[in-house]
């Protein structure tokens, strides 16, 4: 067994309108169980920006990647008091085009930045614009009810594990990775009110976002599933 755990799928009460639990005390329950690390995926769509509007009616872009990066934030200034728990950017793009949803690897805020108006374009035409700032995606749980798995080569991979809802389809999620040899992550898409079940084990812990990038397109990591896998 590879070394360090680290999730892969999280959201947070500060920027997701789903998450309920505060970023901070994520940060403490994750270290808990024995994480090294988590990426903070928090909803990148339009849904997220509502709460937003009810105190600023037309939000810039900028204003907007401030709001999604409250999570964030919040995160990894708690984990700035331990040496031994780190803390990435992530995001879980999904587009007005459908229900889908992508998780982002490699991000920072100056690419964030660069993304104004991705909600509102064609899935294929905003994951190239994704892929162009050398980040990976990897397509969450795409066989939820209200999803569709995108076709091969537009993705780098698929979650296989999705510790949320068993609505995920897991298995099949699976068998279709094996079936075209994609890059599988396994993440609780923790939302806070359960216990985290995902994540990737690494041997050695990424520095950064683009070294956590690097281990995911290497698939050099193992998944932690919960029992029925
Ligand atoms: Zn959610
Ligand atoms: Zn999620």
């Amino acid at each position: 067994m590879k070394k360090y755990l680290i999730e892969t799928h999280c959201h947070t009460d500060e920027s997701s309108n789903c998450g309920k639990m505060p970023a901070a005390e994520a940060v403490r329950l994750y270290r808990s169980l024995g994480y090294s690390g988590m990426l903070i995926s928090d909803h990148l769509h339009n849904y997220t920006f509502r709460t937003l509007k009810k105190s600023n009616p037309n939000p810039t872009w900028e204003e907007k990647v401030e709001y999604f990066l409250k999570g964030y934030k919040s995160a990894l200034n708690e984990a700035k008091k331990y040496d031994d728990f780190k803390v990435y950017l992530g995001a879980e793009l999904r587009f007005d085009k459908n229900d889908n949803d992508y998780l982002i690897f490699g991000l920072s805020e100056e690419k964030l930045l660069k993304l104004n108006g991705i909600i509102e374009m064609r899935p294929e035409k905003g994951l190239e614009l994704v892929k162009s700032l050398d980040c990976a995606v990897i397509q969450a749980h795409p066989f939820r009810d209200d999803c569709v798995v995108m076709k091969p080569g537009i993705c780098h991979g698929v979650e296989v594990y999705n510790g949320h809802s068993t609505e995920s389809r897991n298995d099949i999620a699976l068998e279709w990775a094996q079936k075209f040899d994609f890059i599988m992550t396994s993440g609780s898409d923790f939302h806070g009110g359960t216990e985290p079940n995902g994540g990737i084990y690494v041997d050695v812990m990424p520095k950064n976002e683009d070294e956590l990038r690097d281990i995911i397109l290497s698939k050099n990591f193992e998944l932690k599933t919960n029992e029925e896998f």
